[in-house]
């Protein structure tokens, strides 16, 4: 029976052993006391040692654990001694052959039949793959985690990207509209609303480009014809050209298409630009004004009338018409600005602008073409209108009264007019021409018009012209300018009175030959080289003066030019000083013309050469505009009548009257009065008989650079320095 139950049990436990020692985890029993009492055979597989050498182990489990989890697994093998179940405990086991894996524990307490405590059944199994997984899992997620970070700073890069790219489309000047395929607009930025004039917060996403159109405040300057093309978009094949859309309200604003494409090429809808480009469209304007227009009046400059000039020139070739070319500059406008400085000048080349710029016509083209000098192109004109064109402006700048600096000054002008094709079929040569005429006007004495005339114009002559300058200047510079004298002679007792120096050129080429000054004086006051000229005889006269004290008193010519520089009675009055030669030896002779052209000036001049001491004549007189008039403000010593009235005065009782004038009205004035190119004995008597005090002229003597008188007094003078020395 016993027997019977050994074996069953023996049976029982070698079933129970074999499940054990079969079981897939490794299963052992811990006493009380901590101690391994029994392990099944699966350690080996699992720890690589036999169930032998584990019970035969000091310190079992610490040496079948990992070292890092060793303490924390004793620890817990105690704790669980003391009572409880436990489940999946974790730790890392280390191998017989030091190699480790993962393990996990399950326990429970074991009681025999009786309830007594017997320690611990520890099952324990390999999750080494299931820690691998977890492992593998951690690491996925952890990249999944590294990934989205990455997407999302990418998609913080983006959104900042956006934030960038949308504000600089706001900022952007150019209007932006997206419109996509299926005709809904996808974007607008500011610039667009604003160039469009669309309400603020308007909606227009989503919206047709007609729809967004019809929410504009805008009107098109020309809708009917600019209407259909905006926000058009190009049809197949169609270049895309820029428009430029002209608003009611005067702005320009330019309109671009571009079609666009998603990666793959395939059309994704239409990016539309708009610029308001009406302030650089106005600075471009202003600096096409700029370039063609002069910047002191307003008026076309030269470069725009040449073009112009020529454009006549084609159409009046085309169309056989005629083109006019009316030349005019201001007579004595270079005195003004001398005078008064160029502030004067410009504000009267302003005035002189306007007031001429009010008779020119819209197809009639004004210009400056550069310091005083002023064009008219008139296309088409008769002869008879061209007539009243110049006698228009001729007189409306002889009406100007121009005050400056409290004083009132006056301007006259001198015009010259040239027609395509009668005197020119280039426009090189009507503008010599038109210039000729000008010049033409001016020998007749100013403020005058002229049409050209050939007869009266060479092409030598005009060569001349050219080279005259060249010639004074040459002449001054290499001593060829040279001084004849004439006696002036008192009438009644035929003593000399004093003598008129005379200035004359030398030819550059044949120094023989005289140039007699009628023929340069006047272009060297055209250029201003007159200032020299008579610098030069003045210093010529005064030196002979000093150098030969015996003589009468020189009279000199001055330009009514010399009033150009303010300086020149000073320039007298230091010469004199200079030499030593007293000032009533010295006179001057003023053309009463030119003297009268501006009378203060002429005032002031006189004056100043009164202040120094200098007698002061009043040359060619009648010949001007009103003499009379004009005598008594002008405080001249004499006057000397011009030989226009002197030459036949027997034969013409017209001038017997004036002369007789002259004398009646220059002895109540208190001023003497000279009778020039006295020619006849006959003319001598008559003179003298209508109170005439001096004369002068070819009857008496011609002027000669030798004169006896001078030569004598020199020589005279020389004796007296021999005298002297020896
Ligand atoms: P003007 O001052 O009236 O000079 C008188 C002109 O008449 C001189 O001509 C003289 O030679 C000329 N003449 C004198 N007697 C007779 C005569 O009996 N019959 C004729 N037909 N003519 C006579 P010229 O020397 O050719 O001078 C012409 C003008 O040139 C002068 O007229 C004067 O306005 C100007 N001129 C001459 N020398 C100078 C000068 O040094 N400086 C300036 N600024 N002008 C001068
Ligand atoms: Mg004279
Ligand atoms: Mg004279």
């Amino acid at each position: 029976m016993l027997q019977g139950r050994i074996r069953a049990l023996a049976e029982s436990e070698a079933k129970f052993t074999a499940i054990a020692d079969y079981s897939y985890d490794c299963e052992c029993w811990i006493n009380p006391e901590g101690g391994l009492i029994w392990i099944n055979p699966r350690v080996l597989d699992m720890f690589g040692y036999t169930p032998e050498e584990c019970l035969a182990m000091p310190g079992f489990p610490a040496p079948c654990v990992a070292e890092i989890d060793a303490a924390r697994t004793v620890r817990q093998i105690r704790r669980a001694l003391r009572g409880g179940t436990g489940q999946d405990y974790e730790f890392r086991g280390r191998r017989k052959d030091g190699s480790e894996f993962w393990g996990a524990a399950d326990w429970r307490p074991i009681y025999d039949s009786r309830g007594g405590y017997l320690g611990i059944r520890i099952s324990i199994r390999d999750i080494t793959q299931r820690k691998e997984a977890e492992r593998r899992l951690e690491t996925t997620v952890a990249e999944l985690r590294d990934a989205q970070s990455v997407q999302q700073e990418y998609l913080t890069r983006a959104q900042d990207e956006h934030a960038r790219l949308s504000a600089l489309l706001a900022a952007m000047d150019t209007g932006i509209l997206f419109v996509s395929y299926d005709d809904r607009v996808v974007y607008t930025n500011p610039a667009f609303t604003r160039i469009w004039m669309i309400a603020p917060g308007t909606r227009l996403i989503g919206r047709s480009p007609q729809e967004v159109l019809a929410t504009s405040a805008c009107a098109l300057a020309r809708p009917e014809e600019q209407g259909r093309h905006v926000l058009r978009p190009p049809r197949e094949g169609e270049l895309l050209t820029a428009l430029e859309i002209q608003m009611a309200d005067g702005r320009l604003v330019t309109q671009q298409v571009h079609s666009v494409e998603d990666v793959y090429g395939r059309p994704v809808g239409h990016l539309w630009l708009f610029q308001d480009v009406t302030r650089e469209r106005q600075t471009a304007d202003q600096l096409i004004y700029l370039a063609e227009r002069d910047a002191l009046t307003g008026l076309y400059n030269r470069h725009r009338f040449n073009e112009e000039l020529a454009r006549m020139i084609a159409d009046a070739q085309r169309h056989d018409s005629r083109v006019a070319l009316l030349f005019f500059d201001l007579d004595d406008f270079k005195y003004i600005n001398d005078t008064f400085g160029h502030r004067a000048g410009d504000a009267m080349l302003i005035r002189v602008a306007g007031e001429i710029a009010g008779q020119v016509r819209r197809n009639e083209i004004f210009a400056r073409l550069g310091g005083d000098e002023f064009a008219i192109l008139v296309p088409e004109i008769s002869d008879e209108m061209l007539r009243v064109l110049a006698e228009r402006i001729t007189h409306a700048i002889a009406l100007v009264r121009f005050q400056f600096e409290g004083q009132s000054l006056r301007l006259t002008s001198s015009l010259g007019i040239a027609v395509y094709p009668d005197h020119a079929d280039n426009s090189e040569d009507l503008i010599a021409r038109a210039d000729t005429a000008m010049y033409q006007a001016k020998d007749a004495g100013k403020n005058a018009w002229r049409i050209y005339r050939s007869d009266l114009d060479t092409t030598f002559q005009m060569v001349k012209r050219l080279s005259w300058n060249d010639r004074i200047l040459h002449a001054l510079e290499n001593n060829l300018m040279d001084l004849q004298f004439q006696g002036v002679y008192a009438t009644d007792n035929r003593a000399l009175a004093h003598f008129e120096v005379l200035v004359r050129m030398r030819d550059k080429d044949d120094p023989s030959v005289l140039v007699m000054p009628g023929q340069f004086i006047p272009m060297a006051e055209k250029s201003g080289k007159i200032l020299d000229i008579d610098r030069w005889v003045l210093r010529e006269s005064i030196q002979m003066l000093a150098e030969l004290s015996g003589i009468p008193a020189l009279a000199v010519n001055i330009s009514g030019r010399s009033f150009d520089e303010p300086m020149l009675p000073q320039y007298i009055a230091e010469q004199l000083k200079h030499y030593g030669v007293a000032p009533r030896r010295l006179m001057v002779e003023l053309t009463e013309t030119s003297a009268v052209s501006d009378l203060h000036d002429a005032q002031r001049f006189i004056e100043a050469l009164h202040q120094t001491g200098c007698g002061v004549s009043l040359d060619d007189f009648g010949t001007g505009f009103s003499s009379f008039a004009y005598l008594k403000h002008l405080q001249v010593d004499s006057v000397k009548i011009d030989g226009l009235f002197i030459r036949n005065l027997p034969n013409e009782s017209d001038n017997q009257l004036f002369v007789k004038a002259i004398v009646t009205v220059a002895r109540g004035l208190h001023k003497t009065t000279i009778a020039e190119c006295v020619e006849d004995e006959e003319t001598l008597v008559m003179l003298r008989n209508f109170g005439v005090d001096c004369v002068q002229g070819y009857y008496l003597e011609k002027p000669r650079a030798d004169h006896p008188l001078l030569v004598n007094a020199s020589r005279l003078q020389h004796t007296n320095l021999e005298l002297r020395f020896s």
